[in-house]
């Protein structure tokens, strides 16, 4: 069976600015209204019959979406970001534009870019690892981990983790 929640319902959401290096039109920093939709699939279990609690997994996500919430998303591994310091301010460089940005206005991500395509990613492998090192202790079973991360209303990238 599988839960489905509702990113914009269930207020999944981060409003954060980002920008794709060298790409035409997304290269320029500017902003998205993300929301998140989560589906969990698994075996029913435990004195509930549930697959997973909601609540957890609504907890887990709105976790990671605060860490992203009114920040610069900046990815840590794409070839086209010199990076100069990374302290109380990050400065960078894209081929010939400069910036330096307060690293508090920053969220710092472990990926080669933060298209909705590798940010859905990025919250299919986090949600997945934590509702798995929390298998035992909810009796749950868990088969795969869907995430869509949509870029405003009417698109969005849509990744699984199967188990
Ligand atoms: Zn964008």
């Amino acid at each position: 069976m599988k839960i489905v929640i509702n990113g914009i319902h269930a207020n999944l959401r981060f409003s954060a600015a980002h920008m794709i290096p060298c790409h035409e039109f997304c290269g320029g920093i500017h902003g998205h209204s993300y929301h998140v939709d989560v589906q969990v699939e698994g075996e029913r279990s435990g004195e509930f019959g549930f697959v997973v609690d909601f609540k957890k997994v609504k907890e887990l996500t709105r976790d990671i979406c605060k860490k992203l919430d009114h920040k610069l998303l900046i990815p840590l591994n794409n070839n086209e970001i010199k990076f100069k310091k990374l302290e109380e301010s990050i400065e960078f460089s894209i081929r010939e534009k400069e910036y330096k940005i307060p690293a508090e206005d920053c969220t710092l991500l472990p990926l080669k870019s933060t298209s909705a395509e590798d940010m859905a990613e990025y919250f299919t492998e986090k949600l997945y690892s934590s509702l798995k090192t929390d298998e035992a202790e909810s009796n749950t079973r868990i088969k795969s981990v869907q995430v869509c991360v949509n870029e405003g209303i009417g698109q969005g990238a849509y990744f699984e983790r199967l188990d």
